[in-house]
C-alpha cells in the first residue's frame, strides 16, 4: 500500500489478524482505533471520531481502559489490546507493537470489571444424537462437563435460561447461532473450527492440569475433546497457559437432582436478569464472602439425591443454628475474607495486583481464627479440619509485600527492603536524595558565603541552585547558569548534575528491578493455586453453612425428615411470598404411595400456583440441606423437580405458547419418574377448551398410571377433577373462597374438595369493571352453563373407559 504512514502500516498488519475483534493499538497514553474499529467505538463509547491523515480514529486514554472495554463488551464486541512491546524512547523507528490478550466477555478476569457471582460461559458441541457441553467460569476456574440428551429447541432453551456471559459454537453446530441471535441478539456468541477439537487433546490437558494420566477421568473422548477445546480457546485469548482450572464435573451428576433451566426460572430459585423480584437465594442469602454467595447459588440448583449427605449437612446447619455466638463470630470474620478464590486465579495467570496480594495476606491471617472457632464445634471440627491453613504463603507476602502496597509497580513501594540489596541501594538513593542536597546546599552556602543560595528541584528543570538576582553575580566561575527567572537566576554544578543523573538512573533501576521481583515474587506463589481454591472451597462451604443455618433460624423453619413411603408438610410457607405479604396462610400438603396426584382448583389469584411453588422450593431446600418453611416437613427424596408453570412470555421466539406447553409437557412425560416431583399449572389452556381438557387428562392419567411422580396439577378445568372418581390414585383440592355480600374473598386455605365456580367474573368486578359489564357476564355464563348440559358431561365422564398405559418400550431418556 502506498501513501501510509508506517505506524498505520504496522497496525493494518497486525488487524489482519484480528478481523474479528476490535484492535485497541496503544499509542503512547492512548488505545486508537482506527478505520471501521474507530466508527464502531465512537458510537458505541459516545467518543469523538477524529481523522488522522484522512483515516477515521478514535482513542480512549490508556488508564481509563476498563471503564471503556465493559462497554465495548457489553455491546457484543470482542476485543484484542494491542501493546507497545519496546520502550518508546528507545526504540529504534517505529515501536514493535504486539496483541498481548483477546478479551471476550467470558474472559474477564480484572477485579473492577467483576461482580461477585459466577460468570459462565459455555462451549456446545455435538456428538450422535447428544450435545456435548462445557460449562465454565474462567475467572474461578470452575468447570462442569457432560452430554445432554436434548433436541434443539430445549438446547435453546437451556442457553437463553442459563444466563451464561458467552456461547462458544463448534463447527459441527454452527446453525444454532441464528436461534441464539433471533431471541438474544446480545449474548455473545462465537464459532469454534474444526482444529480445536483435534486428536492431540489427551497431552494438551495432562500439560494443563499438570497430571501424569487423564485415564482416571471418567470422561469420553469426545467430551475429553471438548475440554480440550475450552483449554485452547482461553490459552489463544490469553496468550499463556491455563493452569487455575478445576477438574470438570459432570453436570447430571447422579449425586444430584438436575434442575433444569425451566424449573430453576419458574420457581425463581437464583437471580437471572429476567426474573424481577426476589429468589429463593436472596432470601436465603446470608453469607458474607464472595466465594460463600457464589456456592449458596451453586447449592441451590444442585440439591442433592443422596439421604446420607442430605442428613450430614443438616447436621451442620443444625449445629451452627443452635450456636449463635459462633455463628456471630464467625459472621464476624468471614466478613473480611476477601475473593481469594479469583485472586488465586489471577496469580496463576500472572495477572495478580499488588493490591490482590496484599488482600490475599489479610484474608490468609484470618484463617487460623476462623480455625480456631470450628475446633470449638464437634461437628464442624470433624469436617473442616485438615485444610492447609497457608501460613507460610501468608508470611511469605508478610516479608516480601509492603503492608499497603501501592497500586503501581515500580515506585518502590511493593516490595519490602531487605528482599533486594540493589533495590533497597537504589531506593535509599532516592529516598535520601533530600538530605543529600541539603548538604550540597549547606556546603556550597558556606563555601560562597552567598546567603540568598538554595537547591531546588523540579520536574522539568531537574535539580538546581538558586541564587537572587542581587547575590547572582558573585556566583563562583564553576556554576553554570541555567535559567533566568525575574528575581533570581538558576545555576547548576557537576556534582549535582552527576546526582541528578544517578537520581534519574535509580528511579528506572527501581521500575525495572520492583518489576522483575513482583513477576517473580507472582510466579513463585503460583505454586499455592491449587491450596488457595481448596481453602476458598472450604470457606465457601462454612459460609453457605452458615448462611442456612442464620435464615433457618430467622424465618422459622423446620428439619426436614425424609421417609420413602409419603410427603407430608404442616403448616407449609411459600420461603419468597411469605416475606412479601402481611399475613401468609401455611396449608398442608400430604400424599402417598397410593395417593399421588392432586388436582387443585380455585379462581385465579387464589394461590394455586404459590400453594405448587412452595413444595417444589421446599423439596428443593430440603435436599439442598437447608431447613423448611412448615412447622412439620416430611418428603420425600426426589430425583428431579419438574415445572410447567403459567404462560411464558414467547413473542420473542415466536413459538406459539401452546406448542411451548407442549413441549415442556413432553420433556416431562419423557424424563419423570417414580421418583420425580410434577408441578403442572394451567396444561392444556392454550388450545380451545375442550382440547385442552381432553389433552390434559390424557397427560394426567399417564402420569399417575406410568410415571407415578408425585404431582400437582392445578387447574381451570374442574372437568378434571372427575379423575378422583375413576382412579384412586388422585386427591382433589381446592382454594378455600369465602362468599360475601361484597363478592368473593380469597383465603389462600387449600382444603379438600372441587372449586365449584371459576370466579372469573368475580375476578373482574374486583378489577374494577363497570357493574353492568359484570352484571351481563353473569347473564351470558347462565346461557352457556346450562344446567342439563353440566349433568350429562359429568355423566359422559364417569362413563368413560379407564385407560391402561403401558410404560414404553425402550430407555427413558434421562437427562
Ligand atoms: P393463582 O395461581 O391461583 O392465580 P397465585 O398463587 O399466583 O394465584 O397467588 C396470587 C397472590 O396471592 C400471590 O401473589 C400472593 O400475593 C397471594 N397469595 C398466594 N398464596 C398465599 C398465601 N398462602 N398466603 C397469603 N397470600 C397468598
Amino acid at each position: 500500500m502506498t501513501g501510509l504512514t508506517p505506524m498505520i502500516k504496522q497496525y493494518l498488519d497486525i488487524k489482519e489478524n484480528y478481523k474479528d475483534s476490535i484492535l485497541l493499538f496503544r499509542l503512547g497514553d492512548f488505545y486508537e482505533t482506527f478505520f471501521e474499529d474507530a466508527k464502531i467505538i465512537s458510537e458505541v463509547l459516545q467518543i469523538v471520531l477524529t481523522n488522522r491523515n484522512g483515516h477515521p480514529m478514535a482513542g480512549i486514554p490508556y488508564h481509563a481502559l476498563d471503564n471503556y472495554l465493559k462497554k465495548i463488551l457489553d455491546n457484543g464486541y470482542k476485543v484484542a489490546i494491542c501493546e507497545q512491546m519496546e520502550d518508546p524512547s528507545q526504540a529504534k523507528g517505529i515501536v514493535r507493537r504486539e496483541v498481548t490478550r483477546i478479551i471476550t466477555p467470558g474472559t474477564i478476569i480484572e477485579d473492577n470489571m467483576l461482580d461477585e457471582y459466577n460468570k459462565f460461559s459455555c462451549l456446545i458441541d455435538k456428538k450422535d444424537d447428544k450435545y456435548i457441553i462445557a460449562i465454565f467460569d474462567f475467572s474461578t476456574g470452575e468447570i462442569y462437563l457432560d452430554s445432554l440428551d436434548l433436541n434443539e429447541n430445549e438446547l435453546i432453551d437451556f442457553i437463553i435460561n442459563y444466563g451464561f456471559v458467552q456461547v462458544l459454537i463448534s463447527f459441527r453446530v454452527e446453525n444454532i447461532n441464528k436461534k441464539i441471535k433471533e431471541i438474544s441478539n446480545r449474548l455473545y456468541t462465537e464459532k469454534l473450527d474444526e482444529w480445536y477439537f483435534s486428536s492431540d487433546y489427551k497431552n494438551h490437558i495432562k500439560e494443563s492440569y499438570d497430571m501424569l494420566s487423564i485415564d482416571h477421568l471418567e470422561y469420553t473422548k469426545d467430551e475429553l475433546k471438548v475440554l480440550d477445546a475450552v483449554l485452547k480457546y482461553l490459552e489463544i485469548t490469553q496468550f499463556q497457559k491455563i493452569k487455575h482450572f478445576k477438574i470438570p464435573k459432570r453436570l447430571k451428576n447422579l449425586e444430584y437432582m438436575f434442575l433444569d433451566s425451566t424449573t430453576i426460572y419458574n420457581l425463581g430459585i437464583v437471580p437471572s436478569p429476567d426474573i424481577k423480584g426476589k429468589t429463593l437465594y436472596d432470601v436465603l442469602k446470608y453469607t458474607k464472602t464472595p466465594m460463600g454467595n457464589r456456592k449458596l447459588s451453586d447449592i441451590l440448583i444442585r440439591p442433592l439425591k443422596d439421604r446420607k449427605k442430605i442428613e450430614r449437612r443438616l447436621n451442620i446447619v443444625e449445629s451452627l443454628k443452635n450456636d449463635e455466638i459462633l455463628i456471630r463470630e464467625l459472621d464476624e470474620y468471614l466478613s473480611s475474607i476477601r475473593d481469594i478464590e479469583r485472586i488465586s486465579s489471577r496469580i496463576a495467570l500472572q495477572k495478580a495486583t499488588p493490591k490482590d496480594i496484599a488482600a490475599l495476606r489479610d484474608s490468609l491471617s484470618i484463617i487460623p481464627f476462623i480455625d480456631d472457632l470450628l475446633k470449638t464445634n464437634k461437628i464442624l471440627k470433624d469436617y473442616f479440619l485438615n485444610v492447609d491453613l497457608l501460613q507460610d504463603l501468608k508470611d511469605m507476602i508478610e516479608k516480601t509485600i509492603f503492608d499497603e502496597p501501592s497500586l503501581e509497580i515500580g515506585k518502590g513501594e511493593v516490595i519490602k527492603q531487605g528482599i533486594s540489596e540493589e533495590l533497597d541501594e537504589y531506593r535509599n538513593l532516592t529516598k535520601d536524595i533530600d538530605k543529600y542536597l541539603k548538604e550540597i546546599e549547606n556546603k556550597e552556602k558556606s563555601k560562597t558565603g552567598l546567603t540568598s543560595l538554595k537547591i531546588g528541584r523540579n520536574k522539568v528543570y531537574g535539580f538546581y541552585i538558586e541564587i537572587s538576582k542581587a547575590q547572582a553575580k558573585n556566583a563562583p566561575i564553576e556554576y553554570t547558569r541555567k535559567q533566568t527567572l525575574t528575581n533570581s537566576e538558576r545555576f547548576i554544578t557537576k556534582e549535582l548534575n552527576e546526582l541528578e543523573k544517578k537520581l534519574i538512573i535509580s528511579e528506572e533501576k527501581i521500575k525495572k528491578i520492583e518489576k522483575e521481583i513482583f513477576e517473580k515474587f507472582i510466579s513463585n506463589i503460583s505454586r499455592y493455586v491449587k491450596k488457595i481454591k481448596h481453602l476458598s472451597e472450604k470457606i465457601a462451604d462454612v459460609d453457605y453453612f452458615k448462611s442456612f443455618a442464620i435464615a433457618s433460624k430467622k424465618y422459622n423453619y423446620v428439619r426436614p425428615i425424609f421417609s420413602d413411603e409419603k410427603t407430608h408438610i404442616k403448616s407449609g410457607r411459600h420461603p419468597i411470598v411469605e416475606n412479601f405479604v402481611s399475613e401468609f396462610t401455611s396449608n398442608d400438603f400430604s400424599l402417598d404411595l397410593e395417593k399421588t396426584f392432586i388436582v387443585l382448583t380455585g379462581p385465579n389469584m387464589s394461590g394455586k400456583s404459590t400453594y405448587l411453588r412452595q413444595m417444589g422450593l421446599i423439596s428443593i431446600m430440603a435436599q439442598s440441606g437447608c431447613f423448611v418453611p412448615a412447622d412439620y416437613a416430611e418428603l420425600k427424596i426426589h430425583d428431579r423437580v419438574f415445572t410447567r408453570i403459567g404462560a411464558k412470555d414467547d413473542i420473542i421466539t415466536g413459538k406459539s405458547t401452546f406448542l411451548m406447553e407442549m413441549m415442556e409437557m413432553s420433556t416431562i412425560l419423557n424424563q419423570a419418574t417414580e421418583k420425580s416431583l410434577v408441578l403442572l399449572d394451567e396444561v392444556g389452556r392454550g388450545t380451545s377448551t375442550l382440547d385442552g381438557i381432553s389433552v390434559a387428562w390424557a397427560i394426567s392419567e399417564y402420569i399417575f398410571q406410568v410415571l407415578k411422580s408425585t404431582t400437582i396439577f392445578a387447574t381451570h378445568y374442574t372437568e378434571l377433577t372427575l379423575l378422583c372418581d375413576i382412579y384412586p390414585e388422585v386427591i382433589t383440592k381446592r382454594v378455600k373462597v369465602m362468599e360475601t355480600n361484597n363478592g368473593v374473598v380469597f383465603l389462600h386455605k387449600i382444603e379438600d374438595g372441587v372449586s365449584d365456580n371459576s370466579y372469573g367474573i368475580e375476578v373482574a368486578r374486583l378489577a374494577g369493571f363497570p357493574s353492568e359489564i359484570v352484571e351481563r357476564s353473569k347473564e351470558v355464563l347462565g346461557k352457556l352453563t346450562d344446567k342439563v348440559d353440566i349433568e350429562n358431561k359429568i355423566k359422559r365422564m364417569r362413563n368413560i373407559s379407564k385407560k391402561k398405559y403401558k410404560r414404553p418400550e425402550g430407555q427413558l431418556k434421562m437427562f
